[in-house]
Formats: structure tokens, C-alpha cells, sequence
């Protein structure tokens, strides 16, 4: 049965279950705060990861922050700050920590990613201009210790099933010829692979166009008005938006929403900063993480993007030159090649990430409202994982099952 779906968020998430939504044959309205996409979604890393089967909230994370806490410039920071949603996200966050919280996610991750990179590969196999590049990612350790770690992290994924490959420094040279690299070995995991935010953005939003949804921009939900336990509008300070079914996929403001609703859906925003550099002295063909640094390096055509960070510091956009400055410093230690002042006229751009405590998507039904899905906290993994969590919400629009199994992501997990 055809439904009105409204779609509060117009992210990469908002955009994929719109757009899967108004493909099946819904009507679909999505609305966004911005006048044009925003959000966390157009300056990511572009990268689709299969490897990252492991959640921020991963045992060693809690000392790590500690550690990185007096490092203005480190790349994971909790803004110490009087809040409660901060002190209790953090409570369980440090809760989720665990070796087998960790191994219980794992699978549902690695089925969730795997899903949307076939979903990625599927569009740009039938034309679609995303920059697709299905050439792997490369962990690049420049110590043995992290080598070392990241090799066991090796062996866990292929348990898993998935392709990763332990290389020594020459043979992670062999994959990226010309490329200097000071490292002490890599680690390539086959099936992940990167894409143009920008181009997958403007993909959907063709695509929503052409199916006949409707778009509403620069106006703002606030609030609900509701009959018994449906929402019968989302009200807005454009007027009120009546619908059959609703969709909040907000990503980091989310929790203010849901909270109209008395759904509990504790997030913090994670900010991150990106930089690209229009024509590099080298551009590597495959997209890397600097392990140890914890710096994204994605190739974007001729250009070549740096991103990193997760600085939890409340909803404030503004960039800080010191965390840039991190990104900035590390690049040259694993490319040699490069030097810190090729990156000085770059303008940084910023964006929030939708973090949950334990690290894994708010996606599903909740018990506190009949007619309401919610598509959020995709924290590092939002772009990898669009296309499928548009899938999942069109399924269960349409009352039809879950193409994956969504028990460990209930917005009800945390009360
Ligand atoms: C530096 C960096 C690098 C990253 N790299 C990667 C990567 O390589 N791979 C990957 O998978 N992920 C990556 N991410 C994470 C990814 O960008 C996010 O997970 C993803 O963008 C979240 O998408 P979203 O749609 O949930 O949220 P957003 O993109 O933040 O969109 C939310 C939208 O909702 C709108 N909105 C909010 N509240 C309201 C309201 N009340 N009314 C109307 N509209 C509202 C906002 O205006 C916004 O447009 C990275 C993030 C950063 C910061």
C-alpha cells in the first residue's frame, strides 16, 4: 500500500531511504534545516568499508582518550565539559568497551557494509557517476607494535570471511608504484573500496527528483503532534507536515527530536575535519588509513582528500587549526613526498558525526511510537552504509522483514 513517508534529514542517510522510499512507490517529502546538503555527508572520506567491523566503542578506546587528552593536536578528544548526556553517553560508552560487545557487532557490520558496497557497486554498474574505485583500502602501520595489532585485527576479518592481506613494507609499495611511503607494513582489505561523497550525493538527489519527491529545504522540525501513539504531523516553522509514516535521520541532532517523543537516543557528535588537495605531488590509487595517526587518505579524480579527528566537544561547528594542524603533520611521516606547507592555503571543512555509545546505527522501530523509523549514529561508517540502511527502511515502510538482522541496533537498546 502506497504511504505518505516524510523524511526528516537530508544527509546521505535521509537521501537513501528517501530515495528508496519514493522508488517503491511512496510519496515521499524530506526536509532539511539547510538550503542544501550539509551535515556531516559531502566532506567525508568517501570510504566503503567492510573492514570496519569493529565499533568506536572497542576495548582500549577508554586509556587511549585519556592518553590523547592532554594532545591538543591528537586525533581522539572528549571535551571534558559539565553535561549530563555527555557524562552518561561516556558511562556507556566505556560500558560498551568490551571484547564481547566488540565480537557480537562484528558480524552485523560486517553484513550491513558488505550489503551497501554490493548496493554501490549495483548503481554505479547500471551508469551512475559516484567515482566508484574498487581497488581496497590499505592500513598503513609505520610501527611494528601497530603492524602487529593491526595484523591480529587481520586474522579476526578473515574469520569473518573477509579478504585481508598482510603486506610488508615492499609489497605495500608494489600496490601503489611511484608512490613513496615510509611504513612499516600495510594491511589491504580487498573488498573495501571509495567514492565521491559529492557525486553519490548528487546522485540520490537526481534520482529522488526524477521519482517525483518532494523536497522542502531550510525549514526545520521542532516537534511532533501526535494522536495516541502515532505521529499524525512533524511540526516545523515552516507549518505543520502530516504523513503516514516518519523517518528521523537528523545524524548528530537527532537526540533533541527524539527526545519530543520520549525516545531516549543518547548521541554525541563526533566532530572531524577534512581537507583536499586540488592537484597532489603524489596520489595514491588506493584509499588508506595512517593507523597510527588515524588519518583518512582517499583519492578523489586528480585530488587527493585528508580527514580525521573525532573531537567530542557538544554541537560546535567551529574548526580548530590545532586538530588540522594534527592531520596536517602526520601526512608526511607515512608520505614522504609531501610537506607540511603543500596543505597551508587549504580551507578545512568540518562535520558532526552521529556517535552512539556502543558505535553501532540507530535503525528500526521503536516501541515509543507506531509510525516512526529511525536511521541514525552511523558515526564513522554514515556513507559507507547509506545505500543499505535506505534498503532497510524502505523493507520495513513496505512491513516487509529486514534484508539484515536489526536486534543490536534498536533505538530502544538505551531505555
Ligand atoms: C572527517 C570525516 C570523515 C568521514 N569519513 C567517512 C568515510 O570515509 N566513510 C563513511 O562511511 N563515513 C565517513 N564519515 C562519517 C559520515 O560522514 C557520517 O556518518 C554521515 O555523513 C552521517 O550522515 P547523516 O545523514 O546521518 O547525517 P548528516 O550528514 O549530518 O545529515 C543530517 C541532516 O539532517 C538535517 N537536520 C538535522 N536536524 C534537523 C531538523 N530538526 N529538521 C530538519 N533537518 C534537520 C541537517 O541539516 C543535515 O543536513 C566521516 C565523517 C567525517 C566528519
Amino acid at each position: 500500500m502506497n504511504q505518505h513517508v516524510v523524511v526528516i534529514g537530508g544527509g546521505v542517510i535521509g537521501l537513501s531511504v528517501a530515495t528508496s522510499c519514493v522508488q517503491r512507490g511512496h510519496q515521499v517529502t524530506l526536509i532539511d534545516a539547510t538550503p542544501s546538503t550539509r551535515g556531516a555527508s559531502l566532506g567525508n572520506a568517501g570510504m566503503v568499508v567492510p573492514s570496519h567491523f569493529t565499533p568506536l566503542a572497542a576495548p582500549g578506546m577508554v586509556a587511549l582518550g585519556i592518553k590523547w587528552m592532554a594532545d591538543p593536536e591528537s586525533p581522539f578528544y572528549i571535551k571534558p565539559r559539565l553535561d549530563w548526556d555527555l557524562i552518561r553517553w561516556a558511562y556507556r560508552f566505556w560500558r560498551s568497551c568490551t571484547a564481547a560487545k566488540v565480537r557480537r557487532a562484528a558480524p552485523v557490520l560486517r553484513d550491513l557494509h558488505l550489503a551497501s558496497r554490493a548496493d554501490y557497486a549495483e548503481l554505479a554498474g547500471s551508469g551512475e557517476d559516484l567515482g566508484l574505485a574498487q581497488n581496497g583500502l590499505m592500513m598503513l602501520c609505520k610501527t611494528r607494535e601497530t603492524f602487529q595489532e593491526e595484523s591480529e585485527t587481520a586474522e579476526i576479518a578473515r574469520g569473518l570471511g573477509l579478504n585481508a592481506e598482510v603486506l610488508t613494507a615492499d609489497e605495500a609499495a608494489a600496490w601503489e608504484p611511484g608512490i613513496r611511503m615510509d611504513i612499516h607494513g600495510a594491511i589491504r582489505y580487498a573488498e573495501d573500496c571509495h567514492l565521491d561523497p559529492r557525486r553519490y550525493v548528487a546522485s540520490r538527489l537526481a534520482a529522488f527528483d526524477r521519482a517525483g519527491g518532494e523536497s522542502i529545504r531550510d525549514v526545520r522540525a521542532t516537534d511532533w503532534r501526535m494522536e495516541g501513539k502515532r505521529i499524525a504531523a512533524v511540526v516545523t516553522t515552516a507549518g505543520e507536515i502530516a504523513g503516514d509514516q516518519f523517518v528521523l535521520a537528523g545524524g548528530a541532532w537527532s537526540t533533541a527530536l527524539a527526545r519530543r517523543l520520549g525516545l531516549r537516543l543518547p548521541m554525541q557528535a563526533g566532530k572531524g575535519y577534512s581537507f583536499t588537495h586540488p592537484s597532489p605531488r603524489q596520489s595514491p590509487r588506493i584509499c588508506a588509513i595512517l593507523v597510527e595517526a588515524r588519518v583518512a587518505v582517499t583519492p578523489l579524480g586528480g585530488q587527493l582528500r585528508f580527514g580525521g579527528t573525532m573531537e567530542i566537544a557538544g554541537m560546535d561547528e567551529r574548526i580548530d587549526p590545532r586538530r588540522v594542524a594534527g592531520i596536517v603533520k602526520s601526512i608526511p611521516r607515512y608520505y614522504p613526498e609531501f610537506a607540511v606547507e603543500d596543505f597551508e592555503q587549504l580551507e578545512p571543512w568540518q562535520g558532526l558525526r552521529p556517535c552512539s555509545p556502543d558505535g553501532l546505527p540507530y535503525l528500526g522501530k521503536t516501541r515509543a511510537v507506531d509510525n516512526l523509523i529511525v536511521a541514525t549514529g552511523h558515526a564513522m561508517m554514515g556513507l559507507s552504509l547509506a545505500p543499505i540502511t535506505g534498503r532497510i527502511v524502505a523493507s520495513l515502510v513496505d512491513r516487509q522483514p529486514s534484508p539484515i538482522d536489526l536486534r543490536w541496533l534498536s533505538p530502544d537498546r538505551f531505555g
